[in-house]
């Protein structure tokens, strides 16, 4: 097939930025920073120099200031700390955009604050448009799960289905329900549930893959609303600092993102994860037109093992403490999982898979060693996503098979209020085990899981440092043994989320010749007691030597 082979041979042409000279202009400098590298090698510095889109110095600001030509744009950080670009290695972007400008209940704390902000949305509205996003959570109102019941008479002809904040069950109203073609007579799902009142009619609720049965009913939103919701999602992580998304999501999904690449609408860069049972139509997209650029390129294959344990889903090797018969659930048979993963890897493409309970991630890791002794030694760099509750046998096997744990930091400090009650405290020991991991040689890749959680790296530094949770009720740390430090999780959220991607030879560190990607903090979060960091603020963002974010408008004044 010669069309394929030109095509990748452009493309690499297109992705190869000429090498930096002596003569390239230097185009900006930043002096009186504390610089952490991220390069085991030289791990601080205090300033540096961009020249286009990349790196042309890192060193002392006499160094750097003789670099500056009449026209250089000079920042002085006045003892700021700059630090590589946040690589957020596991969001879900769109989603995070749409539910940026859609109906707000992760904070309702009553059934009538959730009923009422529906109705006031709704109000807002053209006639029959869906209403989605939501981010629910019962346990602010004690846990009784909502009904469709709740919000019938205040959304009309508005079909709805709005979200827990985990994404493993979702609310229908009766005209969901019905465009959907749910009805009391609809068999239940393998790896799911559909909630039934006494009498055997659905209440509404639908959790894990039962939610598929709404979901495919849901309309494609108009290009212009996606739009909207990419760039209202690009504006939001730029101000976090985050110059890189690992996105989780759909075919579609990147036809969206390819549509605001072509239009210049990029501000920070993603690498996006398509299904993993669609693995074969990546091999052939590959072959055809290659991976994209620097901006916008397509990342590895995302499967499901199990749900969450929010949604009591996650597939456990033991019963929940609370819920003594129930140990979860897989949403995908070991069969599937394996021949999915198995091709995608004959075919050269990097499998990332969600496991959340000791048994799915044990049931993956043992899929990811099958396939590699199968196949032979490859830089291949399976991912387990969440890696939450992992079986202390299991711990040392990240390492040993070259596993990346992709991890979600914030999410200890939420579900750190509650967890300990689904699993117990043995389980609890295991969970979120960030310095296990680290200690036992694991690569570890940070992320949000954005909107599941905030796309807000200081916070899931905060997170990963104090383990405090959210309540206040551990201000020593929940499971205070699995803390790790703050240059830990620094390193976690850049280079290690750059080698996920494989990305680490262009960025995660401040090294000359990689590319100008990087956030000034107004205080060095290695320097303050570690309950103040959440209260560190990013003053200026830069993605290849662009200034795409800046908190205030004299923050970015030439000095
Ligand atoms: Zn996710």
């Amino acid at each position: 097939m010669r069309a394929p082979l030109i095509a990748l041979a452009l493309l690499a042409l297109l992705v190869t930025t000429p090498p930096h000279t002596a003569s390239s202009p230097v185009t900006m400098v930043v002096v009186n920073a504390r610089v952490w590298t991220g390069d085991s090698t030289r791990p601080w510095a205090d300033a540096i120099a961009v020249s286009g889109d990349t790196l042309a110095a890192v060193g002392s600001s006499a160094e750097v200031r003789k670099m500056a030509a009449p026209d250089t744009r000079i920042i002085d950080a006045h003892g700021a700390m700059l630090v590589p670009g946040f690589i957020d290695a596991h969001v879900h972007f769109l989603d995070g955009g749409f539910a940026l400008s859609s109906v707000q209940l992760r904070d309702a704390k009553t059934p009538a604050e959730f009923v009422r902000r529906i109705e006031a949305y709704a109000a807002t509205l053209p006639k029959g448009a869906w209403i989605l996003g939501g981010d629910w959570d019962h346990t602010l109102w004690g846990g009784e799960l909502p009904r469709r019941d709740w919000i019938d008479s205040v959304t009309g002809d508005h079909p709805v289905w709005v979200g827990r904040l985990d994404g493993h069950m979702g609310l229908a109203n009766t005209a969901a329900l019905r465009a959907a073609g749910v009805s009391r007579a609809t068999p239940d799902v393998d790896g799911g549930t559909i909630v039934r009142d006494a009498s055997g009619e659905p209440t509404g609720v639908l959790k894990d893959n039962a939610m598929g049965l709404v979901t495919k009913a849901i309309p494609d939103a108009p290009p212009e609303v996606e739009d909207r919701a990419f760039d209202a999602a690009m504006a939001y992580v730029v101000a976090r600092g985050v110059t890189q998304v690992d996105h989780m999501g759909t075919w579609h999904d990147l036809a969206v993102f390819e549509r605001a690449h072509k239009a210049g609408r990029m501000k920070a860069r993603i690498s996006a994860a398509v299904p993993l049972a669609t693995w074969e139509r990546l091999r052939d997209t590959i072959a055809a037109r290659g991976r994209g650029d620097a901006w916008l390129h397509i990342g590895g294959l995302k499967g499901f093992v199990d749900g969450s344990l929010g949604s009591h889903t996650a597939a456990m090797l033991a019963p929940f403490t609370d819920a003594p018969k129930d140990s979860g659930l897989l949403v995908n048979t070991p069969e599937d999982l394996y021949a999915w993963t198995s091709g995608a890897d004959k075919a050269g493409l990097q499998v990332i898979c969600h496991a959340i309970g000791d048994r799915a991630i044990r049931l993956q890791l043992d899929i990811y060693q099958r396939v590699e002794q199968e196949d032979g030694p490859r830089d291949r760099r399976f991912r387990i996503e969440h890696a939450q509750h992992v079986a202390p046998a299991d711990i040392p096997r990240f390492a040993q098979l070259g596993v990346i744990a992709s991890m979600q930091p914030y999410h200890a400090i939420d579900d750190g209020r509650w967890a300990e009650a689904v699993i117990g405290h043995e389980r609890s020991k295991t969970t979120y085990a960030f310095r296990s991991l680290l200690d036992a040689g694991t690569r570890l890749a940070f992320g949000s899981d954005w909107d599941v959680a905030p796309p807000t790296p200081i916070d899931g530094i905060y997170a990963a440092v104090t383990r405090r949770t959210l309540d206040g009720k551990n201000p020593n740390g929940w499971i205070p043994e699995q803390k790790i430090t703050v240059e830990e999780a620094l390193r976690a959220y850049t280079i290690g989320a750059a080698y996920a991607s494989f990305d680490e030879k262009r960025k995660g560190s401040l090294v000359k010749g990689k590319l100008a990607d990087f956030v000034i903090i107004d205080r060095d979060l290695t320097k303050i007691p570690v309950e103040q960091i959440r209260d560190a603020e990013v003053v200026m963002t830069v993605v290849g030597g662009t200034v795409v974010y800046t908190r205030h408008a004299d923050d970015s004044r030439r000095s």
